[in-house]
């Protein structure tokens, strides 16, 4: 094998050896399968293809100071996936079965997982998509689950950093009753044209505001906001966000640390209070945002006055690292251990 050099991985798709699969079948879930394919064979009519019956999760596995592999929280991901199942008619897929092909693919692919001192991590694709034929609009009669990992590099690569956003009001990522609370294919097709108008002008990412009223602070592209002031961290109550298993951790992690948490609509304006804020999702944990533009309104929210990122993201950024590299204990039992 040609060696892996560890410390120049983006994110992007490698080659690993395995991957895990399980057909759903006559009504029930059949056994795990581990693969070496890496091409699904389905059938043109799928419903996956045709009317969007396609679910994701994305989750990671570290392999720590102690040479010990770890899993984040994969019981919440499987948890999200039944709650997505739920949404677009889809049967739910038991959080036990979730959590054995996770662990299954990351074992069969150890040697893809980056050593500690890299930075890096395995990302872990957990899919699950209609594969029956079906011509009328109905819920396919078959489905798969399919798990696959690739080694991805460090968030960060020059250190934590703190990135601009802008303000997208020509495209919606999801409805307010639509389907942004769940994690499927659709919302992020919905999101591409508004993402590369952010790329294309030298933003990190797009940020949206509710569909509605484009009055409140619902998501920074595909990363949950949160916003820190007056030893409170911030973030926003919707219909429309994704529910991120990162937030709900640097949720706890602020309570721990004495801070309070406030789950709520925050307005626009809202925005030239905060001392810090953040991005957050699996991919970088935190991504500490500079500023926000709003260029239809000629504003420019600034909240990183001295472009860094501020100390309390710093230590939330730190602290939940920690915790999934093995560097600090577990309190709370989100990481599961590979035997
Ligand atoms: C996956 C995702 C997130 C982040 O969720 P995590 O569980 O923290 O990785 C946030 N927003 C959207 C739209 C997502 O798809």
């Amino acid at each position: 094998m040609k060696e892996i050099d560890w410390s120049n991985l983006s994110f992007g798709y490698m080659k690993t050896d395995y991957n895990v699969r399980c057909y759903y079948r006559d009504g029930k879930w059949g056994e795990l399968e581990l693969c070496s394919e890496e091409t699904l064979n389905i059938h043109m009519a799928a419903t996956c293809l045709h009317y969007g019956q396609e679910a994701f999760e994305g989750l990671k596995a570290y392999r720590g100071k102690d040479g010990k592999i770890r899993i984040f929280r994969p019981e919440a991901n499987a948890e999200r996936l039944q709650s997505t199942c739920r949404g677009i008619l889809m049967p739910e897929l038991p959080t036990e079965t979730f959590c054995e092909a996770v662990k299954k693919v990351v074992k069969a692919n150890e040697r893809f997982i980056p050593p500690y001192e890299s930075g890096a991590s395995l990302y872990i694709r957990p899919l699950l998509i209609g594969t029956g034929a079906q011509v009328g609009v109905h819920p396919a009669k078959e489905y798969l689950f399919v798990v696959f990992v690739t080694p991805v590099g460090p968030y960060f690569k020059g250190g934590f950093a703190t990135n601009p956003y802008v303000i997208i009001r020509q495209f919606d990522r999801a409805a307010p009753l639509g389907t942004g609370t769940y994690k499927v294919g659709g919302n992020y097709a919905a999101s591409l044209r508004a993402n590369k108008m952010a790329h294309d002008a030298g933003y990190a990412s797009e940020f949206y505001l509710d569909a509605k009223e484009k009055k409140y602070i619902d998501e920074c592209g595909a990363a949950n906001f949160f916003g820190i002031k007056d030893n409170t961290y911030i973030t926003p109550l919707s219909t429309s966000i994704l529910p991120s298993i990162t937030n709900r951790s640097l949720m706890q992690l602020a309570e721990d640390m004495g801070l309070k948490v406030e789950r709520r609509p925050i307005p626009e304006e809202e925005l030239t209070t905060f001392e810090e804020a953040g991005a957050c999702g699996t991919a970088a944990v935190i991504s500490p945002i500079e500023r926000i533009d709003d260029l239809e309104n000629h504003k420019s929210y600034v909240i990183a006055k001295d472009g860094k990122p501020g100390p309390v993201s710093e230590k939330l950024y730190t602290k939940l690292r920690a915790i999934q590299y093995g560097d600090e204990p577990d309190p709370y039992g989100w990481v599961t251990v590979l035997d």
